[in-house]
């Protein structure tokens, strides 16, 4: 027997990297005519390094025990920004402490106790009032001026440095952003947690002029609900914890799956396995051609 259409593009789907988790996903792919798609671990490798480590003057912290209190209150977690900080202390050969009492907040960051005292590492903005006026304010602002994202460190609540954080452009972003406005019609958005400053630089990049910076998880949601509001069949493509909800309430989701959450993966309902992002545009033009031999 020859295979129905859908199935058999779920093969070819297979084939090309990328896990479609139904046929009822597979014909909804080819319906999008708009795109969300989220910033770190998405249109970047989401293999981010550490390039920055810098004390507060005046807070009597070396760059060590900065990266120290930091990687041990990221160890539980994660999120590509704690790998990225983990694995800058061990390669300085640092002791990284068991913590107790973490937790951690989706698009702001984490926190615990190390050695008894209450470490905070996250978003300059989520963890401090940016009003504030705080000398670590501008430290961090002059990281993210440059790309970077900046994460904070508090130490028993007040700031005692901040690190610089880079990731790559993935090298097909720009082609493949470029594909997915062509295909819908629509220009793609960008749905960030990260800072407007870093996000916009990034954004200019890989050619997109929508941006959403500073989102927290429900705030890509509205973002997402506002867009299908207006009649658009959204598709969203995301990695992280953060990006679950957005991934949910979208027409259809996709997440990346090399370095994906097991949330996002749970919930997307599609996965790019093979971690080309070009595959994205691809499923998509997939499922068009299957629904034309359908109907
Ligand atoms: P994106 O939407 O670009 O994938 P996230 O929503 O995951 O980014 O994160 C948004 C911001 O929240 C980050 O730029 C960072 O400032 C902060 N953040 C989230 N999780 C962490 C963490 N584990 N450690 C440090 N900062 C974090
Ligand atoms: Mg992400």
């Amino acid at each position: 027997a020859t295979m129905p259409p859908l199935l058999s593009a779920i093969a070819t789907a297979g084939r090309h990297g990328v896990l479609v988790k139904s046929a009822v996903v597979m014909e909804r792919l080819g319906q999008v005519d708009a795109v969300a798609l989220d910033k770190t671990g998405t249109l970047t490798e989401g293999t981010p390094r550490v390039t920055d480590i810098c004390p507060l003057t005046g807070s009597g912290m070396s760059e060590q025990e900065l990266l120290r209190l930091a990687a041990a209150a990221e160890h539980p977690s994660e999120h590509p920004l704690a790998r990225a900080i983990v694995d800058a202390a061990r390669i300085r050969n640092l002791d990284i402490p068991l913590v107790e009492d973490f937790a951690s907040t989706p698009g702001a960051g984490v926190s615990a106790k190390v050695d008894g005292r209450a470490v905070a590492v996250g978003s300059p903005v989520r963890i401090l009032d940016d009003s504030t006026g705080h000398p670590v304010i501008a430290v961090a602002a002059g990281l993210e001026q440059e790309g970077r994202t900046a994460v904070l460190v508090t130490l028993g609540g007040a700031p005692v440095g901040v690190l610089g954080i880079a990731d790559r452009l993935r090298e097909e972003a720009p082609v493949t952003v470029a594909a997915l406005g062509e295909l819908t019609g629509t220009a793609a958005v960008l749905v960030t947690g990260d800072n407007p400053r870093a996000a916009a630089r990034l954004a200019a990049e890989v050619g997109i002029t929508d941006v959403r910076a500073g989102l927290l998880p429900q705030d890509k949601v509205t973002a997402v609900q506002e867009m299908e509001r207006a009649g658009r069949k959204v598709l969203v493509v995301g990695d992280g914890v953060n990006d679950a909800p957005a991934l949910a309430a979208a027409h259809t989701g996709i997440a990346m799956g090399r370095a994906g959450s097991d949330l996002a993966l749970e919930t997307a309902d599609a996965i790019v396995v093979r971690d080309e992002l070009a595959t994205v545009p691809a499923v998509v033009r997939l499922s068009r051609q299957a629904r034309r031999l359908v109907v």
